[in-house]
């Protein structure tokens, strides 16, 4: 299984290679890999993270050849945009977008707002056509290994905060090493997110150790393991992890602070900053329907994420949890997240977004929808069953009862249905 192609290195300049693809030219940057023009590579997230054997690499394009052009084929078939009516203040708005010009904040406000069902579907195809000029067909396939669901914290939300009384576990350092090396062989994967709650059981020598292990298998490593020290961040950011998920949850302040007691919206942002400065890809967002959230809230966060500079978007909507404080919230409704994929298309026309768990929880069909509104990621969850089962930050977390091998096929198989290359070409 091959969740990237294969690119032949056709320019290099100091640590920036120039990487072709059936014609299409990306430029990455290498610092792990020895490298000459003519050699095959393997690029994640603008980063070139493997080098392989010419015959392998072979093999793969020959499948990839044909393929390659076919679905980009369905992929822009199915991105135009139907011609329908819709009201002057809307068309006004899409002529400003597809003019690449910035929307207002009431602009923006105005999309939130949108019910009607034809203008809800010329808003998702606006994005997916914005998508596809952007980014063509390539699709992000993250593996995320969900390692440990203890927790110092008590979020309001979170299915393992501190006080929620649930069966706690720790995957060994040797098996979170396995269960990624099964990742790479078996399955094929390029990037790794590694997932827990706020856990300082593994200090910095564990999490060291997992970095330096997993980094020997050629993958992206994302990191969202929370709020470390910005000096253990440097260290795994030494050791090779290359990508962070640290959402800052809500730009307001004070829902943050009711929210999250004991933490700080500041020392979060100031340390989502300091991550990208330390060169970090990140990935960054927030919560969708928290108490006491309007829609000038949503915007201030779909722009506060671009204004961090967000290499990839992660939203979704609140899964209202039993045993959690907010329980008893009101489910959201799933237009109200593709919206927010829409909007944040037309805000970052650049951007990866991701199709996050949470909405596929909402509804069954939500991958392929929010893959049709603008978004243009995933992550399939590899995490042992035993241990993916007590990672319940939210109830009825969608990917848990297929087996592994049997939600990749099921993702690929949409992938294809819809023309996107489980690929990620770089930025
Ligand atoms: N400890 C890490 C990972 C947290 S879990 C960290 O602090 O970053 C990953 C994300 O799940 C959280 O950032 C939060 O946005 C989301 N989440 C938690 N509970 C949720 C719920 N009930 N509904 C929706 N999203 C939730």
């Amino acid at each position: 299984m091959c969740y990237a192609i294969p690119g032949k290195v056709v320019g290099l300049k100091k640590n920036i290679a120039t990487v072709d693809y059936f014609g299409e030219q990306r430029t990455v940057l290498n610092e792990f890999q020895e490298i000459e023009i003519g050699d095959y590579v393997y690029a994640q997230g603008g980063v070139l993270i493997n080098r392989i054997a010419k015959k392998e690499a072979k093999e793969i394009l020959d499948f990839w050849k044909d393929k390659f052009f076919e679905l980009k084929k369905i992929d822009r078939k199915l991105s135009d945009v139907e011609n329908i009516d819709a009201s002057p203040c809307l068309l006004e708005i899409l002529q400003k977008i597809n003019l690449k010009k910035r929307l207002t904040e009431d602009e923006l406000q105005s999309l939130i707002m949108l019910k009607d069902k034809e203008e809800l579907k010329l808003l998702y195809e606006t994005a997916n056509n914005i998508r596809q000029k952007e980014h063509d067909n390539a699709c992000c396939v993250h593996g995320i290994i969900e390692f440990s669901n203890y927790c110092k914290n008590n979020c309001f939300y979170c299915g393992i905060r501190k006080d929620k009384d649930i069966k706690r576990y720790r995957m060994k350092v040797d098996d979170i090493i396995n269960t990624a090396k099964k990742a790479v062989s078996e399955h094929g994967f390029k990037a790794l997110v590694l997932q827990s709650g706020e856990d300082d059981y593994y200090d910095e020598t564990k999490l060291m150790k997992i970095v330096t292990e997993i980094r020997k298998l050629n993958v992206l490593i994302f990191l969202s393991i929370g709020q470390r020290s910005e000096e253990v961040y440097k260290r795994l950011f030494e050791t090779g992890a290359r990508a962070v998920l640290l959402r800052f949850e809500t730009s307001n302040e004070d829902m943050f602070s009711k929210l999250r007691p004991g933490t700080s919206l500041k020392e979060r942002i100031q340390l989502i900053k300091d991550l990208k400065e330390m060169g970090y890809i990140l990935a960054t967002g927030f919560i969708i329907g928290l108490p006491g959230e309007t829609n000038k809230d949503t915007i201030n966060n779909i722009l506060l994420t671009r204004s961090l500079g967000a290499d990839m978007y992660s939203f979704g909507p609140l899964i209202p949890t039993a045993g959690t404080p907010l329980a008893d919230h009101p489910k959201q409704l799933k237009d109200s997240i593709l919206k927010i994929i829409s909007i944040t298309r037309f805000v970052d026309r650049q951007s990866k977004i991701l199709v996050t768990t949470a909405l596929e929880t909402l509804n069954k069909d939500a991958k392929r929808e929010g893959l049709s509104a603008g978004a243009n990621s995933l992550m399939i969850n590899i995490t042992p069953k035993n241990c993916a089962e007590l990672y319940s930050i939210y109830d009825n977390k969608a990917g848990m009862t297929e087996n592994i091998n049997r939600t990749i096929k099921d993702t690929v198989e949409l992938l294809y249905s819809i023309g996107r290359a489980p690929t990620d070409l770089g930025i």
